[in-house]
Parts: structure tokens; sequence; C-alpha cells
């Protein structure tokens, strides 16, 4: 595993293979992980999620040149589920390219669809294992805020910034998309633009009927992306969100989560792989097709596998 060392020592080439390979998944990438786990559990993992088009990738680009300036390493992993690309240039990839390129404190990957939204969420947070293992200060997770999978996405972050813009309809747009409860803080970016402040209000009502927080009421911030208007005092709130965290205990009830979360994921695909494997492809199919000749319900038929398995 010289992609490991490599890659633990800093050397940037062998984390970008280490990633891809991470990202194939398979006994070997697992095997990898392994050994990168011990390394991990420092970074301060930042989820960044809204409607598309709120200026996430702008506002990401921004976050990070701004812990860069604290000095602060910055990997940033960009999540499209709605795009079938996979390791191109995605989302704001080209405004960042040009931004952040050649820092070497700065480490961008994009990722779009692995075949399910499961597998997606699976492998972006084994990939943002990786780049805490090697020891980037802050993971910034990207992603567009219109299903459950990437909410969930959204909730294996230690801290998760919802970003709204206004104009973009009537309603805001994070209560439609179920991302309001999930919001550690709310951004409104683009707030150049007429609206922001009744966007602004329109959270802060929401806040103050929805929410029984435990100690953490989400600050309610204006951003303006484009020109960095704002970003210091979204990334103090997110210093304090952090500090919040650790000193309530929360931190580590999070980790807790996650590691719970994590490996039931991975309970459920490796069970399903070994009983597949075990039981067979033609074993399934015929109980596919009793299924569907309507000779044994679904039930019937995955209580008959399961038992059956040596
Ligand atoms: P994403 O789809 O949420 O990632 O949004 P992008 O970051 O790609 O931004 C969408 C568009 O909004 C781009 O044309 C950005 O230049 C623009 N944009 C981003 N932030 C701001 C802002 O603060 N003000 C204005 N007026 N435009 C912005």
């Amino acid at each position: 595993m010289d992609w490991v060392t490599q890659a633990l020592a800093g050397d940037r080439r062998a984390l970008a293979r280490l990633i891809s390979f991470v990202e194939d998944d398979g006994p070997q990438a697992h095997r990898a992980l392994a050994l990168l786990h011990p390394h991990s559990g420092h970074a301060h993992i930042i989820g960044v999620t809204g409607a598309p088009g709120t200026g996430k990738s702008t506002l990401v680009n921004e976050l990070a040149k701004g812990l860069r300036a604290q000095g602060r390493t910055v990997g940033i992993v960009a999540v499209d589920p709605t795009s079938p690309f996979t390791g191109g240039a995605l989302l704001g990839d080209r405004v960042r390219m040009r931004d952040l390129a050649g820092d070497p404190g700065i480490f961008i990957r994009s990722m779009a669809t692995r075949g399910s939204l499961g597998g997606l969420a699976q492998a972006t947070g084994d990939v943002v294992k990786v780049l805490d293992a090697v020891g980037f200060a802050v993971v910034l997770v990207e992603t567009v805020g219109v299903g459950q999978a990437e909410v969930d996405i959204a909730r294996t972050a230690h801290t998760t910034v919802v970003v709204e813009a206004p104009g973009l309809g009537d309603e805001v747009q994070a209560l439609k998309a179920g991302l309001l409860e999930i919001a550690d803080l709310l951004v409104v970016n683009k707030a150049d633009r007429p609206g922001a402040a009744q966007t602004a209000r329109a959270l802060e009502a929401m806040l103050d009927l929805g929410r029984s927080d435990n100690g953490w009421r989400p600050p309610v911030l204006q951003t303006v992306a484009l020109d960095g208007t704002g970003v210091d005092a979204a990334l103090e709130a997110i210093a304090a969100h952090r500090a919040y965290l650790q000193e309530s205990g929360q931190w580590a009830r999070r980790e807790r989560e996650r590691a719970r979360a994590d490996l039931l994921r991975v309970l459920e695909r490796e069970l399903l792989h070994r009983l597949r494997a075990r039981a067979g492809e033609d074993v399934l199919e015929h109980w596919v097709e009793r299924v569907a000749a309507r000779q044994v319900d679904v039930y019937t038929a995955a209580a008959a596998l399961l038992d059956g398995l040596p």
C-alpha cells in the first residue's frame, strides 16, 4: 500500500490516485481505508448544501480561501448526484480551478453518480475519510440539496451550512427540501440581490416556529460570495459551532452517530453481497420468478433465501 504511505507523507499525486482507488471500491480499497482509519478523526467536516444556483460553489471557494488565509489546509469534495460524469469538471470547478489551483494546502475532488445514490453517499464518506486521514484540517463537502441522499450526505458533517438565495421563487428553498432541520448555519447568499433581507427574516421566523434546539440556534447570515462580503462572519459562525459541539459533548456524539451510520451502511451492503454470493444468482432468479408469478410473496421469498444460507 505504497499510495497510502505516500499520501500520508503529503504526496498529492499519490493522494489523487488513492482517492480514485477508494472510489472504485473493492477489497483493496477497504484495506487502504483500514490503514488510513487510525489517522482520521481530526478534520472539521463541513457540509454545504442548498438548491442549484444559490451560489454554493462560489461560497465554498470563498470559505476555502478564507480558511487558507488562516493557515488551515482544506479538502473540498463537490458532490453532484445529478451529473452523470465521473472525475470530470463539475459544479463550479472552473471557478475553483482559477482561484485555488496550485495551492498545495487545497485539494479538490468532484464526485458524480455512482450507479446509486447510496453508492454515492458511501463513496463520498470514504473520500472524506481519506482527506481527513492525510491531514486536511477542514473538509468542505458541497452537495446539491435536492433530495434525501444529499440530506444524508450533509448529515455526516459536523457542521452543516444550508445556502439560500433570494429570488429563486417565493418559497424558501431550504424548507421545501427539508434542509432546515439539518442546518447548523443558514446563509442567504447573493445578498447583493433584492429580497435578501426578506429571505433572512423568513428563515428567522421559521426557526422561531420550528426548532427546539438544545443549546444551538442556527444563525442566519448574509453573504455575497461573488466579492467575499460576509464570508469572514460565516467562518466565525462555523468556528463558533465547532466550539459549541466540542464544549457540549455533541462532537463526540456526532462522531458516534457517524460511526453507527457508517457501520450499518457497510453491514447492509456486505450482508447483501454475501447473501448473493452464497445463494447464487440462479437461486435468486428462481425466487424472483416465483414472486413475479405470484407463487410466493416477497417476505416469504426473502425468509427462504436467508434461512437457506449455509
Ligand atoms: P451553485 O449551483 O449553488 O453551486 O451556484 P454557483 O456557485 O455555481 O453560482 C451560480 C451563479 O450565481 C454563478 O453565476 C455565480 O457567479 C453567481 N453568484 C454566486 N454568488 C453570488 C452572489 O453573492 N451574488 C450574485 N449576484 N451572484 C452570485
